[in-house]
């Protein structure tokens, strides 16, 4: 098969193991810049071009596509599947997935886990807000952040109108969200492919840092998970339309609580705890999907 990954650096190890896992199986693998395709709309006949050439027979798309070049990249996603090109993760479930208020109002509505979590507009509702979160202390995260940059701890209600009127004034939409201390600071990762948990990770946030992500220093091992955390991350990529996902938990007292479902989790940090080939277990899976004309281009809407 010809498989595309839609990569901005080629450099970064998801991609580099992507093309090397996809060559080991025999495939015909090549990375392109999502940034520098560009693409013809015109009626009926839609293409995508790449430094002056159409790209064509291409059977199935990895997007990798960052936080930052998201509605670009979704775009590209789109037109390829208006090609008739098998994504691995549809256009709208990225578009969706960046979203995390409107995600976990998807998964909310289907009965998942979650933080007690809440978002208002006006000023004037911040103290009933933090009351029906439990009140302090709350995590108040900024909508549009990535890799812990935005989620501040307020250990104390003061503490915690102020970083929300420091929000508020600076026009940056937040949520409000009860504070999972029994966490222990630790998050899990669950790498789902198709309908599988195929490699599990507790992270750690470095001592005193109530964020266990990896960027922000943390580390992370190899962990057995319970078959209810098992089917909470299966079920929250499926809610959220994605085939391959990273679904981020906390151990609350409430059971598994589903913090973010990321639709191009990182390689490096699960492969490096696990020692699994995850990155093999992806071809494998568009090996069994991709079929001209898999393509669910419920992502024109
Ligand atoms: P990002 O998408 O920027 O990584 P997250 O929502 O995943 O933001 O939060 C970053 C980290 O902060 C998480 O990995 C987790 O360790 C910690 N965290 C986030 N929300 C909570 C919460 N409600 N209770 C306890 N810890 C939290």
């Amino acid at each position: 098969m010809k498989i595309v990954v839609l990569s901005t650096n080629p450099k970064l190890y998801s991609t580099r193991r992507l093309i090397e896992a996809g060559k080991a199986r025999g495939h015909q693998m090549q990375i392109l810049n999502h940034r520098r395709c560009y693409m013809n709309i015109t009626s009926m006949r839609p293409s995508i071009h790449y430094k002056g050439e159409a790209v064509e027979g291409v059977d199935a798309i990895i997007p990798r596509i960052g936080a930052s070049v998201s509605f670009y990249g979704a775009a590209v996603v789109r037109q390829f599947e208006m090609m008739g090109v098998y994504s691995v993760a549809e256009s709208v479930a990225i578009t969706r997935s960046r979203d995390k208020l409107r995600s976990l109002q998807l998964l909310s509505r289907k009965g998942i886990g979650l933080p007690v979590t809440g978002f208002a507009n006006s000023p004037d509702d911040t103290d009933d807000l933090l009351n029906f979160v439990g009140g302090a202390p709350v995590v108040i995260k900024l909508l549009e952040g990535t890799q812990g940059v935005g989620v501040v701890l307020g250990e104390t209600r003061q503490a915690a109108e102020s970083v929300i009127e420091a929000f508020r004034g600076l026009g940056a939409n937040f949520m409000v969200q009860e504070f999972i201390k029994e966490a222990g600071g630790a998050d899990l990762r669950c790498f789902v492919v198709g309908d599988k948990v195929v490699a599990a990770m507790k992270r750690s946030g470095k001592e005193g840092e109530f964020r266990s992500n990896l960027h922000r220093g943390g580390s992370a091992t190899l962990v057995k998970i319970t078959p209810e955390e098992r089917s909470t991350a299966v079920r929250s990529a499926k809610i959220m339309g994605l085939n391959v996902a990273g679904v981020d938990l906390l151990r609350s007292n409430h059971g598994p609580v589903v913090m973010e479902v990321n639709s191009s989790p990182g390689l490096e940090g699960i492969e490096g705890a696990t020692g699994k080939d995850v990155a093999s277990l992806i071809i494998q899976f568009i090996e069994k999907n991709a079929k001209p004309g898999n393509t669910r281009v419920r992502g024109q809407g």
